[in-house]
């Protein structure tokens, strides 16, 4: 009896987050990437560009930095600073032009010129980390994973997912709980649910489609929210 304990947990909780996909692919349904690109090579730069700035800013700086790079060689052959005018207006762009070089240099030497489709030469790139190489190897629907943002991770933890602040920690909570076949969807659903509904300051729930699924939401009364955690535990979710 004991050891089965946790499994049937786990197994209450696949079945909540399994609603709450639901949900939200319903209510979502034209979820997908806010970045723009036509190949394996602009996806890979728009992901490494898009840390710690807005889709739209950089989607504002890649076609003119497509447009003059158009391949792996092209970005080979330059210097960082070539890129600084293109990528200036977002924040680290020195950082991340020197990493674009980099990981073009590798692509181009190791791999023939084109973006490697495996989680693990994709992470052994110059500036491609685990979350990088997740949405890059989802998006060319090259294999599964459960990318974690600073959105993904803050709903987990609302919807009392994982209670990790480590965004490793976080993508293996998340993925115990759903089959490989629907991560990469259901990332992408809460990354849309996090920037339209489930803000960091001040979260929608009164308008959250799985309100009734999430020990998190807000009382009505406002007297409890998602960063009371003891409040929180104490209401149960309902399907
Ligand atoms: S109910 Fe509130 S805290 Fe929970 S997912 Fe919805 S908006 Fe976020």
């Amino acid at each position: 009896m004991l050891a089965s304990a946790p499994v049937a947990k786990r197994t209450t909780e696949s079945g909540r987050a399994a609603r709450v996909i639901d949900r939200l692919e319903e209510a979502m349904p034209e979820a997908r990437i806010e970045l723009d690109f036509r190949t394996d090579l602009e996806l890979l730069v728009a992901v490494i560009l898009s840390a710690q700035a807005r889709d739209v800013r950089v989607n504002q700086a890649t076609p003119g930095l497509f447009g003059a790079f158009p391949d792996a060689a092209a970005y080979a052959a330059a210097d960082p600073e070539d890129l600084w005018p293109h990528v200036r207006t977002l924040g680290l762009f020195r950082n991340k032009a020197r990493a674009i070089v980099a990981a073009a240099r590798a692509i181009l030497a190791e791999h023939g010129g084109e973006v490697p489709r495996t989680r693990d030469a994709l992470e052994a790139l110059p500036g491609v980390g685990r979350k990088t190489a997740g949405v890059v190897l989802v998006h060319l629907g090259a294999g599964h994973a459960f990318p974690v943002d600073t959105h993904v991770g803050r709903l987990a933890r609302r919807l009392g997912f994982s209670g990790e602040t480590d965004p490793d920690r976080v993508e293996e909570d998340l993925s115990a709980l759903l089959p490989a076949a629907r991560w990469g969807k259901a990332h992408q659903l809460l990354v849309w649910h996090g920037r339209r509904i489930c803000h960091a300051r001040k979260p929608d729930c009164a308008g959250c489609v799985v309100a009734r699924l999430c020990p998190g939401a807000t009382a009505p009364s406002g007297a409890a929210g998602p960063s009371s955690p003891r409040r929180a535990s104490r209401r149960r979710a309902r399907p």
